[in-house]
């Protein structure tokens, strides 16, 4: 086509040239003989002027239908300082019409009223709206820098498999069956985890895939069944190596989108950041730690604290500075009920007033405690106390979440920070109430803390890893690890989650096999895209950062999969169905 310039980029300096546009018909308005259309494409819009001797040729024309236009640029006498191109418009001589369109399903407007149905049944439509646009680009740009910085620090892209596999990474896999070796199926891949150690093992030194991962897990707001990773290996190499590599990346990432310079990453440890923030990803934009005040009723009276304290568990307490005067008896039921959540049996509080504590425990615990409480917390007045006394982890995690809510509820938060944290030294197992055993916490590959390798059987509750997070104000933005090299670690790591060596070998019998050739030391990270795209646009909405999302319960309304498949087909596959 004959397109001499973008719509969003005209301006006061090409008055008087002759040009050409092309792109959709975003608004028409009649104004007497003269005819106004807004046309639109990806850089933005620009007025169209048609007179009497043109009004007949668009009269039939609508929203969304395709034009080329030829017409010369004026200044406008009215200005529309709201749009770029607000000084000019087009006094066009010349239009064809290249397509016409239906009525639109939904506005294509950045404030559309459609449901999130409709924008995703028509996400062609819901791509034009210039939000999408923007955000769907941002994740291009994004991906440009991390492409060209990783491949100028001797990165190579590496693709891995599709269909392999099934490896443990914690969720369910989704299968495609295979139509050759009947009743065996292939897994779609988690994360390229293993693949990316076999290229190390493969002598590749620092790989880097922007690689898509699928797990088939019950969905949350922030998740998609398939999302993407920057996914990360290098050879030789310890945390730190690992850390100012991704911490330089992060620097570059964003400058280049957001021109800002990022502060120093903090570290802190898996078991401090709990005992701190009740949380292993905690916001760090705004303060109000955790205090553990057990010690000061150790001879309580109170019968309440006395009787978890006896059962070994644990006193925390939160400070809302100068706050107490803004919550009312039922704003503080309110937070009761939302730590319940937690599964913390009750939510304590006392409010510092008139330098005396009064709330709901000042009653029955003793002026020495109160005063010890007034020093150890440094309280002043119109300070508001939070306490839980429950199951240590449910004392931390309950205190944490209510902290993370009353930072965003009392605005505490400064929205124009971006506060990085590493959090390090994971513990390396979990217990798993359904499966009644020890699972990898992060996965099985991950080194085991060489300190903690003894206890690997007799107190695996108490082992720590070498696996580490990075969280950016209070999102997980990446997991990863320095992995284990080793062949009899990786049995013995097996062996502890309760896979037998002949299941190992079923299962990973190749992987084990590799690390007898003599595997470099290793370690690297999943970076989450999708999370990493979400921070930068300020969204919630995983939706809003993917071009073609999946609702919650995974289905893509677009093209209506999945779906049911031909007879014909499932009996290639040779599967039949249950009724
Ligand atoms: N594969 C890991 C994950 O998806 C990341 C890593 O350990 O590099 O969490």
């Amino acid at each position: 086509m004959n397109r001499t310039m973008l719509n969003g980029d005209l301006r006061l300096s090409d008055v008087n040239k002759e040009v050409t546009l092309v792109g959709w018909v975003s608004k028409r308005r009649n104004l007497g003989s003269l005819v106004f259309i807004d046309l639109r494409d990806y850089s933005g819009i620009v007025q169209l002027v048609f007179d009497e001797t043109m009004e007949e040729k668009v009269r039939d024309v609508r929203n969304e239908f395709v034009l080329e236009v030829k017409g010369i640029v004026h200044e406008r006498k009215d200005k529309n300082n709201k749009i770029k191109t607000g000084e000019i418009e087009v006094k066009c001589f010349e239009v064809k019409i290249i397509n016409k369109a239906k009525t639109t399903p939904l506005l294509i407007q950045d404030d559309t009223d459609a449901l999130e149905d409709t924008r995703l049944k028509y996400r062609y439509l819901d791509l034009r709206r210039d939000v999408l646009q923007q955000n769907i680009r941002l994740r291009h740009k994004v991906c440009m820098v991390v492409r060209n910085y990783l491949s100028e620090q001797g990165f190579v892209e590496i693709e891995t498999p599709i269909l392999c596999k099934s490896t443990p990474e914690g969720a369910r896999d989704y299968l495609v069956p295979s139509r050759i070796f009947k009743g065996n199926f292939y897994a779609l891949p988690q994360s390229p985890q293993i693949y990316k150690q076999l290229c190390m093992v493969g002598g590749f030194d620092r790989y880097f895939q922007i690689a898509r991962c699928f797990r088939d897990e019950d969905l949350r707001a922030d998740r998609q069944p398939e999302f993407t990773q920057i996914d990360i290996e290098m050879s030789f190499v310890e945390e730190n190596d690992v850390w100012s590599m991704v911490e330089s990346l992060m620097f570059k990432v964003f400058k280049e989108i957001k021109n800002v310079d990022l502060d120093s990453f903090v570290r802190i440890p898996y078991v401090e950041c709990m005992r701190r923030f009740g949380s292993d990803k905690p916001d760090l934009r705004f303060g109000m730690e955790l205090n553990e005040i057990s010690d000061i009723f150790s001879n309580t009276e109170f019968t309440v604290f006395k009787n978890i304290l006896e059962k070994n568990g644990k006193i925390n307490c939160i400070v809302v500075k100068n706050s107490a005067d803004k919550f009312s008896r039922k704003d503080l039921d309110k937070l009761q009920e939302f730590v319940k959540i937690y599964n913390a049996k009750a939510l304590s509080y006392l409010k510092m007033e008139n330098e005396i504590l009064t709330g709901s425990i000042a009653k029955v615990i003793s002026d020495n405690e109160k005063e010890q409480l007034i020093n150890k917390l440094q309280l002043e007045n119109n300070d508001l106390v939070l306490i839980v006394a429950d199951e240590g982890y449910i004392s931390n995690i309950s205190l944490g979440a209510l902290r993370n809510k009353l930072g965003h509820e009392l605005n505490l938060i400064d929205k124009n920070k971006y506060a990085f944290l590493w959090v390090t030294d994971f513990p390396m197992f979990e217990y798993s109430k359904e499966e009644d055993r020890y699972v990898a916490a992060h996965h099985p590959f991950t080194s085991v803390k060489p300190e903690d390798v003894d206890r690997l059987f007799s107190d695996p509750a108490n082992v720590y890893s070498r696996a580490y997070d990075l969280v950016l104000n209070g999102y997980e933005l990446l997991s990863g690890s320095i992995r284990i090299h080793d062949q009899q670690m990786q049995a013995k790591v097996f062996e502890a989650i309760g896979l037998s060596m002949e299941e190992a070998k079923a299962k990973f019998g190749f992987f084990l096999e590799a690390f007898s050739y003599g595997t470099p030391p290793h370690g690297g990270v999943g970076i989450g895209l999708e999370r990493l795209i979400m921070i930068l646009c300020d969204t919630d909405n995983i939706r809003d950062v993917v071009a073609f999302p999946k609702t919650a319960s995974a289905s893509d309304l677009m093209s209506e999969a999945p779906n049911k498949v031909d007879e014909k087909q499932l009996n290639e596959l040779g599967i039949k169905l249950k009724d």
